[in-house]
């Protein structure tokens, strides 16, 4: 059923996404209010001093690069389609103009988190996959820093919160580690900025990096150029699987990759693995058992299980285990979740078809893929991958478009292509 403007669509987290929605919203004439709990794109100015692997153009949408444009003329200028950005040039030169921007502006509350949200008079239980809860508003409960709170209600609710908020753990099977939930506020689950503004804390330290993916290749060769510039800095990198049997190292690598940025860093990091470099030493199949983290010294000793089985000591331990997606906050509505992915079921149903391991490989689903049980409630970015980590801002993109084909039941709406330059339509 379709909710016209001017319906008031409530989007959680100023993400990327989030913000692209609400300008997709605004632009179609809704009343909008957008939630974020720190700063525009906060999560991306977490590692705001890496480069990102695709790029501006598939990062952006013809109709935000279209409204900056239209809106600065002189100050502002895009960068090109083709230009891989560190995350802080995204933010300074793409996102938080688009917040500060004449259509977002207004809609735009930062500094507020959302804890839970529901169905105004209505249980979880109650009428169980009816259309007619649509009827009830939703209900967001919101508060600031200084937990002062208030309630914010609406006819859509769009939960775009990514997942950075919540690290996964570092023990065997997801489970915490002994001692992690003691030691967890000293481990590092994120990409510091190794070689510029935290260079002190890992110069001429022990660091331990624990994952397999991109997040720890990048640290990987942060520590490694560190090592080269910092005396006795020296890193043990290790990883829950085997080698993979078609590459040096734990980075997959995919054939005539067109994200050449995501190869070279898979063939650094394969090549330090492989010990080429003394300052990183590479141990496979190994996983943390224990991790104890002493005040005093200011060091930790991790318990290691498999090939290197025993008690180590480091200075640092910087986890790259993935993230966990916040599913408390929709706890009241009535969502369905994967048990493998924890992603909104449909959609991961279609996800886990794609077993190349490739992001750019996503399988394109159709826009139903986005409705849930609960009516007019959808999960959109990183967190409606759930734990599978194949999301990228294009799919986002994707996803904000179809969407707004349901919202509006106008099946042929397409504003991305409505705002692409001539010569690209
Ligand atoms: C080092 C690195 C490099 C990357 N490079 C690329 C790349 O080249 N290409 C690509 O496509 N992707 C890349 N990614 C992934 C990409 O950054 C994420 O997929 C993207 O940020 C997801 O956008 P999002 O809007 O869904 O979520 P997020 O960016 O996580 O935004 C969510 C927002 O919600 C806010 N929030 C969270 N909880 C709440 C709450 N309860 N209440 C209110 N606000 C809340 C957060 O503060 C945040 O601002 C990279 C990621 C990393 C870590």
């Amino acid at each position: 059923m379709s909710v016209d403007a001017p319906a008031k669509i409530t989007i959680l987290g100023a993400g990327p996404i989030g913000l692209e929605a609400a300008l997709y919203a605004r632009f179609l004439g809704y009343d909008v209010a957008i939630y974020e709990q720190g700063r525009p794109a906060e999560s991306i100015r977490r590692w705001g001093s890496v480069r990102m692997f695709s790029p501006f153009g598939m990062n952006s949408s013809p109709l935000g690069r279209s409204a900056l444009s239209a809106q600065s003329a002189d100050d502002l200028k895009l960068p090109a389609e083709d230009e891989l950005l560190t995350g802080q040039d995204y933010v300074d030169r793409y996102l938080q103009p688009l917040a500060e921007s004449d259509l977002l502006a207004d809609s735009l509350h930062c500094g507020w988190t959302a804890i839970a949200a529901g169905r105004a008079g209505l249980s979880k239980s109650d009428m169980v996959d009816e259309e007619s809860r649509r009827e009830a508003d939703f209900v967001v409960v919101l508060r600031d820093q200084d937990g002062r709170e208030q309630l914010d209600r609406s006819d859509v609710l769009i939960d775009c919160t990514g997942l950075f908020g919540q690290p996964g753990w570092i023990g065997s099977g997801g489970v915490p580690a002994l001692g992690e939930s003691s030691a967890r506020a000293h481990i590092e689950f994120g990409l510091p900025d190794i070689l510029g503004g935290e260079r002190d804390k890992y110069a001429g330290q022990q660091t331990l990096v624990i994952g397999s993916g991109y997040s720890a290749a990048t640290n990987i060769c942060a520590l490694e150029q560190l090592a080269r510039e910092a005396l006795n800095t020296q890193t043990t990198w290790i990883t829950r699987k085997e080698n993979r049997a078609d590459t040096t190292g734990p980075l997959q690598r995919f054939a005539d990759d067109p994200l050449s940025a995501r190869d070279q860093l898979a063939v650094r990091a394969n090549e330090f693995a492989a010990n080429s470099e003394p300052h990183v030493a590479h141990w496979p199949a190994s996983t943390v058992s224990a991790i104890h983290y002493d005040a005093h010294s200011d060091r930790f000793q991790v318990t290691l299980a498999g090939n290197h089985q025993g008690t180590h000591e480091f200075d640092r331990v910087i986890a790259n285990v993935g993230f966990l997606p916040n599913v408390e906050l929709t706890r009241s509505l009535q969502m369905h979740y994967c048990y493998a992915t924890e992603g909104p079921l449909k959609l991961a149903a279609k996800l886990l078809e794609n077993s190349s391991g490739d992001c750019l490989a996503q399988p394109t689903g159709d826009a139903e893929l986005l409705i849930n049980p609960e009516p007019d409630f959808y999960l959109l970015g990183a967190k409606s991958y759930g734990r599978n980590s194949q999301f990228l801002l294009k799919n986002g993109l994707d996803q904000i478009r179809q969407l707004f084909t349901i919202i509006g039941d106008r099946e042929n709406l397409d504003l991305y292509r409505q705002f692409l330059p001539a010569n690209q339509k």
